[in-house]
């Protein structure tokens, strides 16, 4: 069996254009919808996420802003512009890059942000309503990754899935998604014993690790629908969670790396952007 190829940059160059007539109707009823970018230090992967989101913004005619803060930022600083962003009414989505520096409690910054303009799911209570069935907003890599079920009318009702990872960005909300849509979920993670057995039990594998390779061939059930999130930068390329060559041969379905699950994510910014956009509208 060889895989077929699950594109997220064609599933997201499709999506793109009906995001912009969305932005084009909201701009006629006087809206523009705007997101704001918090970064902080000179993280080089971070600076490509962040530039690849303001450019894609802008490509689909919404605003876009900045806010970038030296490695050694006082959180305090960082706090009160979110504060200031939460009052401005213009402003509809508030994404702090992640990860911060190591000085900044990560999830204490992340809760300051409007559950209204988190975009990216991540304060306490947009993951408590995540859990609850009731999301504000579905995290923007997990939903990219239901996209790609979708568009290929893969149904996850009564599905085995297995996530190997659980942070509050991927694993974790993935896992959380497919179980609300009815799929049964194992969640994997670094204290996991006999994972590559648990692996195997899945329909679903989705791998949101950090490990160039980590997810080999013998992982794999034949047939399965494979979802790389890694991304990994080994001697300049970037590159999976999955061995992607051998793994081809035994799955269903995977994904590239890049051009996977990465410009979905983009796309689903983009996206949760407009929605809250809307909903200020009809408030
Ligand atoms: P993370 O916060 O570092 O989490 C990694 C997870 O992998 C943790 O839950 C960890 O387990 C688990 N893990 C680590 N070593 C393991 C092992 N040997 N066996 C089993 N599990 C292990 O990373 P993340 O933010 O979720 O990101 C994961 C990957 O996805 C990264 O490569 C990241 O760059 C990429 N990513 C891609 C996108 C995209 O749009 N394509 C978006 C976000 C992230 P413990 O919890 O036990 O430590």
């Amino acid at each position: 069996m060889t895989a077929k190829i699950l594109d997220g940059k064609k599933l997201a160059d499709e999506i793109l254009p009906q995001l912009k007539k969305r932005v084009e109707k909201l701009r006629l009823a006087g809206v523009v919808p705007k997101i704001d970018v918090i970064l902080v230090g000179d993280d080089e992967a971070s600076q490509i996420y962040v530039r690849k989101k303001l450019r894609s913004s802008e490509s689909i005619s919404m605003r876009a802003e900045l806010h970038r803060f030296p490695a050694k930022a006082e959180k305090e600083k960082i706090i009160a512009t979110i504060r200031k962003l939460n009052e401005d009414d213009d402003v509809h989505a508030i994404l702090v890059q992640l990860p911060l520096p190591g000085h900044l409690e990560e999830q204490q910054i992340l809760d300051k942000i409007s559950p209204e303009k988190d975009v990216d799911g991540l304060t306490t209570r947009s993951l408590g309503r995540l859990v609850s069935g009731h999301a504000v907003f579905e995290p923007c890599t997990p939903k990219g990754i239901m996209k790609l079920f979708e568009s290929e009318n893969i149904r996850l009702e009564g599905k085995n899935a297995v996530v190997i990872g659980r942070s509050n960005i991927v694993g974790k909300p993935a896992a959380l998604m497919l179980m609300n849509r009815n799929a049964t979920v194992t969640i994997c993670h670094s204290k996991t014993r006999n994972l590559a057995e648990h692996a195997r039990g899945g329909d679903i594998l989705i791998a949101a690790v950090g490990m160039p390779n980590f997810v080999k061939a013998d992982f794999v059930k034949d047939g399965a629908i494979v979802i790389d999130v890694g991304t990994n930068r080994v001697n300049g390329k970037v590159v999976g969670d999955v061995d992607f060559g051998k793994v081809k041969a035994k799955a269903g379905y995977i994904t590239p790396v890049p051009g996977g699950v990465g410009p979905l994510t983009v796309a689903m910014v983009l996206e949760n952007t407009i929605i809250s956009a809307e909903r200020r509208l009809q408030k």
